[in-house]
């Protein structure tokens, strides 16, 4: 084997790809060094100071399929089941549908859970147990990909089927509108989450604000493990040598622009900062400009802090022909009463209201739809307007590898079976650490 200490690697990036890097590599003796532009780490999940209260960049749910992330986090001294508020499959689009998985084992719960959901009629609900047998018949692959509109039509789910389950669970899990979103990528998440083991579709929402959840214990871990982490630290240029490689951080108020020499760097960056450092090196101009061809989809967090008596009929609700998809109530998920978190995600006509119209035109839906009367004390929206990839058919996404050997590519929309999620995230990470270690022992 060869010395570790002739290697270090340098991570660019502190999402949650980065810091799965980090932490699969520390955890092997690998020098690393992580560097990250913003001054917390965490991303595109991240905790948000706003008037005293810790919130999230946007409400995220992760699933009990997500194995890697939560084997990541226990790793770094995480506490899966003090850490999250842990829900058994259920779906419920207040006062109009019901799906609840009963206890049995999978994928019985999932079948059983169809065809006792309330709010669709009989037939529906054949037909959606029957859609479920024939992905299983054909082990949830296509020979080819369509969209997930067309796969339902092939299926015979009708409107009502489409509008009320499988349409919020498709915007739910790849934040893409069904008529363009991937019918492949779609069955990958059914397959793991709703064809695994049961408690692999649990929900698991975190009790605690996404930076602290994992990427702050990441880091300490990574510092005890000797690696270093940076944070408003900004890597600016790449450049190539024979067998290393060169970074150049941002100058910053109080220091000087720095440049660094590394064995290997993996890029964490999010997927406009990737094109950015590529395009200036030519062996990875082809790479940046597959980056840039990706699209883009929103996501739309809108906060509302109500009366602490306030909460909702369950911690997790969805609506139907709202503009408000899901709502979450913090209080009974992490203890913040009166904070209800609403979620639009994917393209929609609500990105033409300005923020002010939105919480407001939200409050009213809860008015209407739940009968909360009480006025907001305060409100605060969300936009991140590139939340994740579109996950389109056919969608070309780059590897993990490059043109240059000693420099890897992670994040949520590097080639995978999953859409832009935390576990997807973290595959990436560990994949590119792996790589780096399989070359180097
Ligand atoms: C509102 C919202 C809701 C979501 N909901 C869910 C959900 O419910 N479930 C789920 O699984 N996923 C969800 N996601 C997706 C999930 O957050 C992402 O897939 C994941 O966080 C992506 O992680 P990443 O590490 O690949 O990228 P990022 O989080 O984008 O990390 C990249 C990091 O690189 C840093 N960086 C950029 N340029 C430089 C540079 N030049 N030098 C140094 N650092 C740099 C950035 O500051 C950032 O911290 C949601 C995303 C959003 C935005």
């Amino acid at each position: 084997m060869s010395n570790n200490k002739n290697h270090h690697v340098a991570i660019i990036g502190g999402g949650y790809a980065g810091m799965a890097a980090a932490v699969t590599l520390a955890s092997a003796d690998i020098p690393v060094t992580v560097f990250e532009s913003a001054k917390q780490l965490g991303g595109r999940a991240r905790g948000v100071q706003h008037n005293d209260v810790l919130l999230d960049n946007g409400q995220h749910i992760l699933l009990g399929c997500y194995h890697h992330t939560l084997q990541l986090i226990e790793q770094v001294g995480g506490n899966i089941g003090q850490d999250f508020l842990r829900l058994p499959l259920q779906l419920t689009l207040h006062n109009r549908f019901e799906l609840k998985a009963p206890n049995l084992p999978a994928p019985l719960h999932l079948l059983a859970g169809l065809l006792s959901a309330k709010g669709l009629s009989f037939g529906e609900r054949l037909r959606a147990a029957r859609f479920m047998l024939a992905l299983n018949r054909i082990n949830f692959t296509l020979p080819h990909d369509i969209s997930v509109f067309e796969l339902l039509l092939m299926h015979g789910q009708g409107d009502e089927l489409i509008r009320l389950l499988w349409e919020p669970i498709c915007i739910a899990a790849l934040n893409t509108p069904i008529h363009i979103a991937s019918a492949q990528v779609l069955l990958h998440v059914l397959r793991d989450s709703l064809n695994g083991l049961r408690s692999d579709s649990d929900m698991l929402l975190p009790r605690m604000d996404f930076t602290a959840l994992f990427p702050e214990r990441a880091a300490e871990y990574v510092k005890q493990h000797s690696g270093t982490v940076l944070t408003a630290c900004s890597v600016e240029s790449i450049i190539p040598h024979s067998d290393k490689i060169e970074l150049i951080s941002r100058p910053t108020a109080v220091s000087t622009a720095h440049t660094y020499l590394f064995s290997h760097v993996i890029c964490a960056a999010s997927p406009i900062a990737a094109v950015r450092l590529f395009r200036t090196v030519p062996e990875l101009a082809c790479v940046a400009e597959q980056i840039a061809a990706i699209p883009y989809q929103p996501i739309y967090t809108v906060y509302l802090q109500y009366p602490q008596q306030v909460r909702l009929p369950h911690p997790m609700l969805g609506l139907d022909r709202c503009l408000t998809q899901w709502l979450f109530d913090k209080g009974q998920i992490a203890g913040q009463r009166g904070l209800i978190a609403a979620v639009i995600s994917a393209q929609g006509r609500h990105q033409n209201l300005k923020h002010e119209q939105l919480a407001r035109t939200v409050a009213q839906e809860l008015c209407e739809q739940l009968g909360i009367i009480e006025a907001p004390v305060w409100h605060k929206v969300i936009a991140e307007k590139r939340a994740t990839f579109s996950c389109e058919t056919n969608l070309s996404r780059p590897p993990h590898t490059t043109q240059l050997a000693n420099l890897l590519l992670a994040g949520d929309y590097t080639a995978g079976d999953y859409p832009a999620t935390l576990e997807g995230a973290i595959m990436s990470g560990a994949l590119c650490a792996r790589t780096i270690l399989a070359t180097i022992e």
